[in-house]
């Protein structure tokens, strides 16, 4: 009788697994093949071979990321970045034009503003929350919608059902980056989105030792954004696809502790004389509170704020924390620390990041598994000093 999985818990355990069970073995062992006999493939991309992303620990990714989104297919990726690469480049085809957010991942950033022009890319970035004003962006070669569920660092919560609308109503495919959510906060095709990325690296994978990407949706997107991949060669390495498999089993529990946690960081920084702002979606003071509310089923584990301070204390602060890990990067088991303006988004222009918002002395966190009272009260003490 098949198996009964309903719920995301059990998918994430479950969905995808092969059946029968190779050899009995409870977890799917690594195929460290790099090419299989050819049986009957029809096509060059049908042939397994680990560039083409296709040997059986891929396939048990592709079905089990589909599942948790419930989306027609998935596609696992070398990083995040080859996942948003090889989806940007396929979808905008050739002189194509995209609408992206205005505050992005800095990678995302410098791929869409210092290397899509130079492949005859155009974008234009929008406000992602006054959706009045992106018509009026619209042009003949324009393509596509860009934003992130929950944008990094300032962890704003865009119009996402608009973003969907409008997408629709313009004839563009709708992409969303859903890392900072996880398919546990939020499920983008759920809500109509065509294309889902990830940084695997991050919650999915969620122990900080693989870099790995995905894009989940439309199967006829994801089977062109597949063949524009394995041309691209940004294949998963089976030994990083067999430890993204074990790491997001445990993906549910992980993500709803490290929800909990931030928000009671969360609320005990915005209480704190020593900070100026907290920026985190499940405090009522946030400005896209009530939509995060209406959207997601948790707020997830990243939060920034600014220190009276600026930069200065910004660094005292990241120097005197003892438990968080100075380290860019986010979604694991260890809480990390960083200041974006000279990590993740350095390779921004000071103008840009002054037009998106980030400052200098922004500081951001990943909120780990580790005792929430203990970071409290070493956080407590970092800004006493
Ligand atoms: N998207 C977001 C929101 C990220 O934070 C990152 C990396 O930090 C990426 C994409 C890129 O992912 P990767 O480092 O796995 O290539």
């Amino acid at each position: 009788m098949a198996r009964l999985i309903k719920g995301i818990e059990s998918k994430l355990i479950h969905a995808g697994e092969p059946d029968p069970r190779i050899e009995g073995a409870v977890t799917t062992p690594i195929f460290q093949s790099s090419t299989f006999e050819t049986g009957d493939a029809k096509s060059y991309h049908d042939l397994r071979y680990i560039r083409l992303n296709n040997t059986p620990n891929h396939v048990v990714l592709h079905r089990k990321l589909a599942a948790l989104e419930n989306a027609e297919d998935a596609l696992v990726t070398g990083s995040g970045m080859a996942a948003i690469s090889a989806t940007l480049m396929t979808i905008l085809g050739a002189q194509g034009h995209l609408l992206a957010q205005n505050c992005l991942y800095g990678g995302t950033h410098d791929l869409l503003t210092q290397d899509f022009p130079q492949l005859g890319l155009e974008v234009d970035l929008i406000d992602a929350d006054a959706p009045g004003s992106w018509r009026e962006m619209v042009r003949q070669n324009t393509r596509a919608s860009y934003v992130e569920t929950i944008s990094n660092p300032l962890l704003q919560v865009a119009d996402l059902e608009a973003a969907v609308d409008f997408a629709r109503r313009n004839g563009l495919v709708s992409i969303i980056d859903n890392t900072f959510a996880s398919p546990i906060n939020f499920r983008p095709v759920e809500l109509g989105f065509d294309l889902s990325i990830h940084s695997a690296t991050k919650y999915l994978n969620g122990h900080s030792d693989i870099v790995a990407g995905a894009v989940i949706g439309r199967h006829e997107m994801v089977e062109r954004i597949t063949r524009k991949l394995n041309h691209l060669g940004g294949a998963l390495d089976p030994h990083a696809c067999f430890l993204l498999s074990r790491g997001m089993k445990t993906l549910a529990v992980r993500m709803r502790y490290q929800n909990e946690s931030a928000l009671k960081i969360a609320r005990f920084l915005e209480q704190h004389p020593a900070v100026a702002k907290v920026n985190y979606p499940g405090l009522e003071s946030h400005p896209n509170h009530l939509r995060a509310c209406d959207l997601f089923d948790g707020f997830g584990g990243m939060l920034s704020f600014e220190l009276e301070g600026g930069v200065e204390a910004a660094e005292r602060f990241i120097g005197k924390a003892t438990i968080p890990i100075s380290a860019p990067s986010l979604g694991g088991t260890e809480t990390l620390v960083t200041r974006p303006a000279a990590t993740s988004h350095a390779g921004m222009s000071a103008a840009d990041r002054v037009a998106a918002g980030i400052r200098d002395g922004l500081v951001r966190l990943s909120v780990g598994l580790e005792t929430s009272d203990d970071l409290i009260e070493d956080f407590e003490r970092a800004l006493s000093q």
